[in-house]
């Protein structure tokens, strides 16, 4: 790829993540190119390629299956709105580029011998666990304000320390956080949330006070931070549910948070269900321990299963088990509830034997909403074992329903 380029006279060198990744060993995921070449010469030589950022020099080429971001050399000044440079200029040498890079270890450039660029000491920073601006932090953050929420989620992600000017630096000017789009803190945010280890990063994010800067208000800034079990492995509407969970917000305040944040629909929804689920595990565990002090009743367990089965009339059936999975190590009752969900015979409607058509046809009656009513009826006998999951059985339960409704009317 860097030999096309090199080939037509220009310079080319590997950048940013992915010579930081390959450093550490780590897997890499996107690979970003700087070039000498300016971008209409980047698309003259590549046939697929896409002008994806043309204005900053950006243009994203396909080659021999794989993706590539390549970027002019460029420097940037007089920032005017504490995030876009008002000013690019493309340039010959690729110092020049990396000078205009955030944190030294994002600074670093690799050439098609392998050879590593490093006039800012970001391996010896990778080395030593150490994250730092390229120049002064206080200027640039000033100049781009993101800068501040990226260096948390650098230092997250790799687990770094931030040295004493950049932390500095955060301190001052935390307010300027201000100006940047509520999707761009997201975006750093969501990133923040998929490192390893959450409650240190969440501790991190907090003692840096930037969430109450944000440019629309956020319920998060003043929730406290919790100590709660950790969870390894982590899907994305988990993530967030755990930052709520952690901060000590409600199901309510998190979905504020999450409109404002301009998170997906989507991301809004599962992360929203997996903490009402908490709510309601919360409550009904309340309730069941209530009930067996004042009466000594056995069959709470029964009743509890009953809720659930409830529940899975109602939610998504792979958030419930997303919810089963990622959040057993939070209690035993969650644990419990993993084992009863495991037992039962059907876990959906669409796990019957029988569905809606066959019931139709049974009936005579046109649709309505008794068909619907009459499936859930039959799921929540089924799930509980009172009715085998088979067409025989169900059969003779519809029939002997239909002739009681006979009888009645
Ligand atoms: P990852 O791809 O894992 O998110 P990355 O380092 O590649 O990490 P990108 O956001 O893809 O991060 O940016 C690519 C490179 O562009 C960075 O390594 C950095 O050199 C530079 N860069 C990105 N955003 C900024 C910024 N706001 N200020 C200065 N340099 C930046
Ligand atoms: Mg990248």
């Amino acid at each position: 790829m860097l030999d096309i380029l090199l080939h037509a006279g220009f310079s080319a060198f590997f950048v940013g993540g992915a010579v930081r990744d390959t450093l550490l060993g780590k897997p890499i995921h996107d690979i970003d190119i700087a070039t000498s070449a300016r971008p209409e010469q980047v698309l003259e030589l590549f046939p697929r390629s896409i002008p994806t950022g043309l204005q900053h020099g950006t243009v994203t080429v396909v080659h021999k299956h794989n993706s590539y971001e390549v970027t002019t050399f460029r420097t940037e000044s007089s920032y005017s709105d504490y995030r876009h440079p008002g000013q690019i200029a493309f340039v010959d040498e690729l110092e020049q580029d990396l000078q205009r890079r955030d944190f030294t270890i994002n600074a670093m450039a690799i050439d098609r011998h392998w050879k590593l660029y490093d006039p800012y000491g970001g391996q010896s920073d990778l080395h030593n666990r150490i994250l730092a601006t390229v120049g002064s932090s206080s200027q640039r953050f000033q100049e781009d304000a993101l800068r501040m929420l990226r260096a948390l989620r650098f230092a997250a992600a790799y687990r770094l320390r931030i040295d004493e000017q950049c932390q500095q630096a955060i301190w001052q000017h935390g307010e300027l956080l201000q100006h940047i789009a509520m999707e761009r803190v997201a975006y750093e945010l969501g990133r923040l949330l998929q490192a390893d280890e959450l409650h240190p990063n969440l501790h991190m994010l907090k003692e840096s006070r930037l969430l109450h800067f944000t440019k629309e208000k956020l319920l998060l800034a003043n929730g406290s931070l919790r100590q709660l079990p950790s969870i390894a492995s982590r899907a994305e509407s988990t993530c967030w549910a755990l930052l709520f969970l952690h901060f000590g917000l409600s199901s309510g305040q998190a979905a504020h948070d999450m409109r404002r944040l301009r998170l997906s629909k989507r991301l809004q929804g599962d992360a929203g269900t997996l903490l009402k689920l908490c709510e309601w595990l919360q409550q009904a565990v309340e309730e069941t321990d209530a009930a067996a002090q004042t009466n000594n009743r056995p069959g709470l367990a029964d009743e509890l299963k009953q809720q659930w089965l409830q529940l899975l009339l109602q939610y998504p059936l792979e958030l419930l088990e997303l919810w089963l999975e990622q959040f057993q190590p939070f209690s035993t009752q969650v644990k419990l509830l993993q084992q009863l969900h495991e037992s039962l015979p059907v876990k959906s409607v669409k796990q019957l034997a029988v569905q809606g058509k066959q019931l139709l046809d049974w009936s005579n009656k046109p649709a309505g909403p008794w068909l619907k009513a009459l499936l859930e009826q039959l799921f929540i006998a089924v799930a509980s074992g009172k009715l085998g999951n088979n067409k025989q059985e169900i059969e003779r339960f519809v029939k002997a329903q239909n002739e009681d409704d006979a009888i009645n009317e």
